[in-house]
């Protein structure tokens, strides 16, 4: 045949300039291309050969990469079915198929469209290379060599050559930006991202030794890739050694792996992989080791968002499907079918797998749920199907280190923690040294407390509330122990609304000043045992202010003070032998200024029942208004005996500061002058 000459089949211009700039933002995935090509090749010949449709010698099946600095080429050979003219004519010339022209123009904007429409896998050599030429052979008998040379333009020339060995060579002949590609290292680099899996070996460059002081050439061929990775290995035949062994070449200088989970289907798609949960070691570290995604062992991409479910975003691993497709860019990925169904697979295999794992072994389950609880609690807050499975093995953890599945531990407290609506309380610590006191309060009451110290608990509390029915959680220092768990109408404080008043201001004189704190002052019949004075806060305050740390555009929660519940225990010895104290020697000072108080209050209220309509006129007004501040004068006259009263008595102050103390509250000046009080009271 002499030279032939043509126009490759698109017929638009625009072709070259679409694939140089925009198909691929990575230039150096042509090298996945071409190589994906040539195993592509070598497998088919491998196939026909087992049907027996090529009867030929294969000999040694290998895919080469090779660079010729002088010559400013880096070819790729294989020794697979190769091409006839016919062959590159057509898949090579003719890469438009009907209708490609308008489709072009359709979406000459939308290079992922194209991308997804178009195998231009082979073209995309274009981004480096200013020459391209195919040398092939092709596998049929009788077959003559053909060279095929393009320079980028749309035209090409074509010729018959000789050509011995079976097989095709791409030779690109590297334009001047993309040098670095003529560099054995840069190479290397590649293979390894791209390559390191394929099935066929890969040989570039040399094995290297250490002679006279540096690193030289040997004469054995460098293979890049271990031809059958663990995921497309049976299970069966794997020990877990081998899974640590493969992790750690992926993700090299991690800790062991907690779990795998080896994924194998065919069906509705096909999809091999392992996922791997990793030990995280600060808690929500973002690792940059992410799970890899890739089509018959071609390394694809490790940015899977929108293809493995959000919450796998922090699993390790490598997914690989034929049904991914390879030459697209993630916005592409995540809107194609295939891929939705396969994240949605992937979620059923994990929860299912985690259920037997913690079936099988419930113990080494407990062992790490620790590490694995983050997993699972973002998993259960963001993906509803898992969430629903995993109410089965999701583990809950009490103050004495028990593990209970959700059935278990409503069982365990259902008796005893069932409140006088029928509403099953949880109750649960965030700091378990630091809430002690009421834990302890509460466990010896019989309660269990839960510890909820997760980063994404305060969450994830409120969605197993919407979750569990007839069921609430409070925070163990939300309230004093009797009234975490509601059982009956509370006991009131016996105390007449003078005694109320005294003791309010006395108390709430003597607080010290806590920085973004507030305290308001209440009363409790509790038992004679409990406390003098618990300081608890508000549960529902508390949970805005946690999830306003959290979430910016709540800072308006943020930003108010802690604001703290002082309860007064009116049946503790303590607080009765305040209070006599108080009756007896304050008491009578403040009962004149109590009885002008009520005095001037009625002479308002006689003012205003003797006005016309019940509206005051102005003479009136002058007059309610004088009382008012007479009363508001005495009040301050009273707050101000009290104050002084209360700061003469050691104990009103030790109270106080012991129940500041137990919440760490109590710091700095205020802890010395507590510290120098005990020990004067002793
Ligand atoms: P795709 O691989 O998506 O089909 P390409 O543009 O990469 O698209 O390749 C087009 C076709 O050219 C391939 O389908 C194959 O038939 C042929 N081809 C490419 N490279 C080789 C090769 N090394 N050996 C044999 N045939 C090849």
């Amino acid at each position: 045949m002499t030279a032939q000459t043509g126009k490759i089949g698109v017929t638009t211009d625009n072709i070259f300039p679409v694939i140089k700039k925009f198909l691929y933002s990575d230039h150096e995935i042509f090298l996945r291309e071409l190589v994906s090509n040539a195993i592509d090749a070598t497998q088919k010949l491998k196939t026909l050969s087992s049907f027996g449709e090529f009867k030929g010698e294969l000999g040694e099946m290998n895919v080469r990469v090779s660079i010729d600095k002088e010559a400013g080429t880096l070819t790729v050979s294989d020794r697979g079915i190769g091409m006839t003219a016919e062959d590159v004519d057509k898949y090579i010339n003719q890469i438009a198929f009907s209708g490609a022209e308008e489709f072009l123009e359709k979406y000459k904007d939308n290079a992922n469209a194209i991308i997804g429409h178009f195998g231009l896998g082979f073209y995309s050599a274009f981004m480096v290379a200013k020459k391209v030429e195919i040398r092939s052979l092709s596998y049929k008998e009788g077959s003559e060599a053909v060279r095929w040379e393009c320079d980028g333009s749309p035209e090409y020339t074509m010729e018959k050559i000789e050509k011995s060995d079976r097989g095709t060579d791409i030779i690109l002949y590297i334009d001047d930006e993309n040098k670095k590609f003529l560099e054995q290292a840069e190479v290397d680099l590649l293979l390894k991202k791209y390559c390191r899996f394929l099935p066929v070996p890969v040989i570039s460059g040399k094995e290297q030794e250490w002679q006279d002081g540096k690193m030289v050439d040997t004469d054995r061929d460098k293979v890049v890739n271990a031809t059958e990775p663990l995921w497309t290995r049976k299970p069966s035949e794997l020990t877990d050694d081998d899974y640590r062994k493969f992790y750690h070449e992926l993700y090299p200088g991690q800790e062991d792996p907690l779990f795998w989970i080896h994924l194998n289907v065919d069906y509705p798609f096909n999809l091999t992989g392992i996922l791997f949960f990793p030990k995280i070691k600060n808690n929500f570290e973002i690792t940059k080791n992410r799970i890899q995604l890739y089509c018959n062992q071609v390394f694809v991409t490790d940015s899977v968002e929108g293809v493995v479910p959000e919450f796998m975003m922090l699993l390790q691993g490598v997914i690989d499907s034929p049904d991914i497709p390879l030459n697209v860019s993630r916005s592409y990925l995540q809107s194609d079918t295939a891929v939705k169904k396969i994240s949605g697979y992937i979620t059923k295999k994990v929860a299912s797998r985690l259920e037997e794992i913690f079936k099988a072994d419930r113990a080494d389950f407990e062992k790490k749920w620790d590490d694995i609880k983050i997993f699972i609690t973002y998993g259960m807050l963001t993906d509803q199907k898992f969430c629903d499975a995993a109410m089965k093995f999701d583990l809950v953890k009490d103050t004495e280190g028990k593990y209970y599945t959700l059935e278990e531990y409503r069982t365990l407290i259902e008796g005893s923690q069932t409140d006088k609506d029928g509403d099953v309380v949880y109750l649960y610590t965030t700091d378990p040294v630091a809430q002690y006191t009421y834990i302890n309060d509460a466990t010896e009451k019989g309660y269990n407390v839960l510890v909820m110290d997760g980063q994404l608990d305060s969450h994830f509390i409120g969605m197993l509330e919407s979750k569990i029915e007839k069921s609430r959680f409070v925070r163990v220092d939300s309230d004093v122990v009797d009234n975490l768990i509601p059982k009956s109408d509370k006991r009131q404080a016996d105390l007449t609304s003078q005694q109320r008043d005294m003791l309010t201001e006395m108390f709430r004189s003597q607080v010290p000043a806590v920085e973004k704190a507030e305290f308001l002052v209440s009363f409790e019949a509790l038992s004679a045992e409990a406390n003098p004075i618990l300081i608890t806060q508000n549960e529902y305050m508390r949970r805005m202010k946690d999830m306003a740390a959290m979430q910016p555009g709540m800072s308006f929660y943020g930003e108010l003070p802690d604001s703290y519940n002082l309860i007064v225990n009116t049946e503790s010895p303590v607080i009765k032998r305040i209070l006599a104290d108080a009756d007896a020697t304050l008491m009578p000072q403040l009962q004149p200024l109590f009885d002008q108080i009520a005095e001037n209050n009625s002479k308002s209220e006689a003012i205003r029942n003797e006005a016309k309509d019940g509206k005051p006129d102005e003479e009136q007004q002058n007059q309610i208004k004088q009382h008012d501040e007479t009363a508001t004068h005495l009040r301050t006259e009273q707050n101000k005996l009290s104050k002084e009263y209360a700061g003469s008595q050691p104990l009103v102050k030790q109270v106080i500061d012991l129940a500041l103390l137990a919440n760490g509250l109590l710091r700095g000046a205020d802890l010395n002058a507590f510290i120098r009080r005990s020990v004067s009271l002793l």
